[in-house]
C-alpha cells in the first residue's frame, strides 16, 4: 500500500533526526559525494545498504544489468556530471550474482524491448563462449558472464572520453569492478585486469559524509569533449 510506504518514510525521517538534528539540513546545503555507483536496477541491489553509506556519499546510476554503453545519454550524463562537476574520485561498476539482465542474455531473446538494452552481454557471451561453455554447470557460466559484464563495462568506462579527458587534466579517478551476492550480501572485488586509472586517486582528501564542507566546483566545466568535436568538423576558432 502507498500509504505504509509514506509512513515508513515518516518514521525514517523522525528516527534520523532524532540521532541527528542537523542531518538534513547539512544534506539539503550541499552535495559532494565521493563515489558514483552503477549498478543493476535488480530491487535486492541498494547500493548505499550494501557499503554502508548515508544519503549524500554516493551519486547513483542504476540500468539493467550495470551496463556502461557508450550511446546511452543518460549514463552519459551521470557519468559525466560526476566526474566533472561532483568531481568524485572512484566509481564502482557493482554487477550481482543471479542477475535476470545477465541470464536473459544467455537464453532465447523474447524478453521484448530489453532484449536490445542487454544487446551487448549477448555479444559478450558470444565472443566468451569457449571460456563459458568450459563450465559444466549452468550456475557458473551464469556466475562468470556476471564477472566477465563487469570487466567489460569497467574497460568501456576506463576507455570512456570523459574519463580519459578528466586524466588529463591531472583528475585522478579510479574505476573498481565489484560483484554483489545476494546470498550472503558480501561484495568481491574483481580487480580488474586492465589500468584502473592513469592516477591513482589515492587516500581520499575529503572527509568521507556530509561535513567535507563546501561541494568542489569544476575548474574545467566538459569544454574538452566539445572542443574536440569541433576540431574534428573544423568549426572551432
Ligand atoms: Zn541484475
Amino acid at each position: 500500500m502507498i500509504e505504509d510506504l509514506l509512513a515508513a518514510n515518516r518514521a525514517w525521517s523522525k528516527a534520523k533526526q532524532e540521532k541527528d538534528p542537523k542531518f538534513f539540513l547539512r544534506l539539503a546545503a550541499q552535495q559532494s559525494p565521493e563515489y558514483l555507483w552503477i549498478g543493476c536496477s535488480d530491487s535486492r541491489v541498494p547500493a548505499n545498504d550494501i557499503v554502508g553509506r548515508d544519503p549524500g556519499e554516493m551519486f547513483v546510476h542504476r540500468n539493467v544489468a550495470n551496463l556502461c554503453t557508450p550511446s546511452d545519454l543518460n549514463f552519459l550524463s551521470v557519468v559525466q556530471y560526476a566526474v566533472d562537476v561532483l568531481k568524485v574520485r572512484r566509481i564502482l561498476v557493482v554487477g550481482h550474482y543471479g542477475c535476470g539482465g545477465v541470464l536473459a542474455s544467455l537464453g532465447e531473446p523474447n524478453n521484448g524491448l530489453v532484449d536490445h538494452w542487454l544487446g551487448p552481454i549477448r555479444a559478450l557471451a558470444v565472443e566468451k563462449k569457449a571460456e563459458l561453455d568450459a563450465l559444466p554447470d549452468p550456475n557458473a557460466r551464469h556466475d562468470r558472464l556476471v564477472e566477465l559484464n563487469v570487466l567489460h563495462q569497467v574497460a568501456l568506462l576506463n576507455d570512456n572520453p570523459i574519463i580519459i579527458n578528466a586524466r588529463a587534466r591531472g583528475q585522478a579517478v579510479g574505476i573498481h569492478g565489484w560483484v554483489y551476492s545476494l546470498k550472503n550480501g558480501l561484495v568481491t572485488d574483481l580487480h580488474a585486469p586492465i589500468p584502473v586509472g592513469a592516477v591513482d586517486p589515492g587516500p581520499s582528501p575529503r572527509k568521507v559524509g556530509l561535513e567535507a564542507g563546501p561541494a568542489p566546483v569544476a575548474a574545467a566545466p566538459a569544454t574538452p569533449i566539445l572542443s574536440k568535436k569541433r576540431n574534428l568538423f573544423g568549426r572551432s576558432k
